[in-house]
């Protein structure tokens, strides 16, 4: 499993995230319409302490 670095969406500074597993490897701000399948994790801002949630989706697969 590879760490993802992702932006703050209330002061815009980087974290660090892993993965819930190997299936869920793309993490998204913003859920999709309709959800879908998808896995919820939430990751306290180091700066601000604002909890940024990511939502994990299956990487779409590209043929
Ligand atoms: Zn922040």
């Amino acid at each position: 499993m590879f760490q993802k670095t992702l932006g703050c969406l209330k002061c815009g500074s980087n974290y660090e995230v892993i993965p819930p597993d190997g299936v869920y490897t793309e993490p998204r701000a913003k859920l999709d319409d309709p959800p879908g399948d998808f896995v919820e994790m939430k990751k306290e801002c180091i700066s601000c302490k604002n909890k940024n949630i990511i939502y994990w989706y299956k990487p779409e697969i590209k043929q």
